[in-house]
């Protein structure tokens, strides 16, 4: 995917069908995992010089932690498979793909330009937080101080994205708090412990964060 410009310069070709067509059926995998686990299902990789130096599934629920994205999660293996190289992130990461089953949120889109991704090729829009064209256009406007923009390929198996998407927010939401075991402030110390159980629909009123 590197060729060199006239100026010597390394350019960055955008991926084939069949590298994007194999490398997104991992990422899928990966979001299939979120789902499976009671996370919003979606996956992602990264792929440098055609191997997988980091890859990721939502751990928001998990971690309790609504920072950890699938792409925060790959992000941090990139990291840490150039430091144990002693490779400069800078450099990796300008010659990597990003591959993710949903349009990058406006954070990730940030956290991408500042790396200096080149490419990302995604499934489905992200309509409540998208970061390259459905909210913000993170990804491609002119931002001063904010890493480079970067090109994107969208819509494959965008159908498919969606709806496990839709398929995680029809179940009940695994982010809901758990029934509360209180004391009976009548009792004497050490007597009998009284159960509540919150209501259902009181519970469900969290929302899980989408990618
Ligand atoms: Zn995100």
């Amino acid at each position: 995917m590197q060729g060199e410009n006239d100026s010597g310069q390394t350019d960055f070709l955008q991926p084939s069908d069949s590298e994007i067509h194999a490398w997104m059926s991992k990422a899928f995998d990966m979001a299939s995992d979120a789902l499976e686990n009671g996370e919003v299902p979606v996956g992602c990789l990264m792929v440098y010089n055609n191997e997988i130096i980091g890859k990721g599934r939502n751990e928001v629920n998990e971690t309790k932690n609504a920072t950890r994205h699938a792409e925060m999660v790959a992000l941090d293996q990139v990291l840490d498979w150039c430091h144990c190289r002693e490779k400069d992130p800078k450099v990796v990461c300008g010659q990597t793909v990003l591959y993710v089953t949903v349009e990058p949120c406006i954070m990730c889109a940030a956290a991408l330009r500042l790396l200096h991704i080149p490419f990302v090729v995604y499934g489905c829009r992200n309509e409540r937080f998208g970061g390259c064209g459905s909210v913000l256009d993170v990804s491609s406007d002119d931002l001063p101080h904010t890493g480079t923009s970067f090109k994107c390929i969208s819509g494959y198996r965008a159908e498919e994205a969606v709806e496990m998407l839709k398929t995680f927010y029809k179940q009940e939401n695994p982010n809901a708090p758990k029934p509360k075991v209180r004391k009976d402030s009548s009792s004497p110390p050490g007597g009998d412990v009284v159960i509540q159980i919150k209501p259902q629909d009181e519970a469900k009123e969290t929302i899980a964060p989408l990618s």
